[in-house]
């Protein structure tokens, strides 16, 4: 860890119910009193983002989406939620390219990067997520593909953006796998990002939150976020877990 403020954010995914968040939330601010140190984010599904606003109330922790309409809006896109819609309830910050999304839901380097703008545009700040799968690593094509999906979104947006956003490098063959990438792995990743924005605004890059996700929990995060360019982490699993999250966040 730099000396970047440490974020730790958790992705629920599509988990839980409304009363098991509450349960979740209450705990969570309890483990939560104060927001000096490291900034805690929860993310959860879109259903139930109002609700948890209320619980966090007067709370230092953060709320935030799992993913927006790469439209402004409002207009007729049924099924979609708009960046305004998310920031209406008071989210701060929105995940975009989550590889569940780009695999699952085919979205592409070119549309992660246009809603990276609409998020930016609309007042939220984007968690950029890239990360090479299981195939790409033993083909030795993790930078080019880290690369690839970094560039798209400086190409469309320019550097500056970067300055207010986040950015999360998750190995998609260490996601709900229980398979993290070691620390030096995962640095190695890191820095690499931080070079690609250093080299074109050097200021920017030094600044830059850069989270590590993929199957992080209490017993590995210490030694994950010891890493000079892992800024914290963006958990899925073990962030549905009160107990075992707050773990993750003291380790930052
Ligand atoms: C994620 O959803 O971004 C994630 C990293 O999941 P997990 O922590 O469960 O691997």
């Amino acid at each position: 860890m730099g000396t970047r403020t440490p974020l730790i954010a958790g992705n629920w995914k599509m988990h839980g119910s409304l009363r098991d968040s509450g349960a979740l939330v209450s705990a969570l601010r309890a483990g939560v009193e104060s927001g000096d140190g490291p900034g805690m984010l929860l993310c959860p599904p879109h259903v139930y983002i109002q609700a948890v606003g209320e619980w966090l109330d007067g709370s230092p922790i953060r709320l935030g989406a799992q993913n927006l309409a790469e439209p402004p809006g409002p207009g007729a896109f049924t099924g979609e939620v708009s960046g305004a819609m998310l920031k209406d309830l008071g989210c701060e910050y929105v995940i975009v390219g989550h590889s569940e999304r780009r695999a699952l839901y085919g979205e592409t380097d070119a549309l992660v990067a246009a809603k990276f703008a609409t998020a930016q545009s609309q007042g939220l700040t984007p968690i950029l997520c890239v990360g090479e799968t299981l195939e790409e690593r033993e083909a030795e094509q993790t930078q080019a593909v880290v690369q690839r999906q970094v560039e798209a979104v400086l190409e469309a947006v320019g550097v500056e953006a970067f300055a207010n956003a986040v950015v999360a490098y998750e190995p998609v063959w260490a996601i709900g796998t229980g398979r993290t990438a070691s620390p030096d792995q995962a640095q190695q990743v890191h820095a690499f990002i931080r070079a690609i924005i250093g080299g074109r605004d050097a200021t920017i890059a030094g600044g830059l939150q850069i989270l590590y996700g993929g199957s992080v929990k209490g017993a590995n995060a210490k030694e994950l976020f010891a890493m000079e360019d892992i800024d914290g982490g963006l958990v899925g699993g073990a962030s549905l877990d009160a107990e075992e999250f707050l773990t993750v966040f003291r380790a930052a």
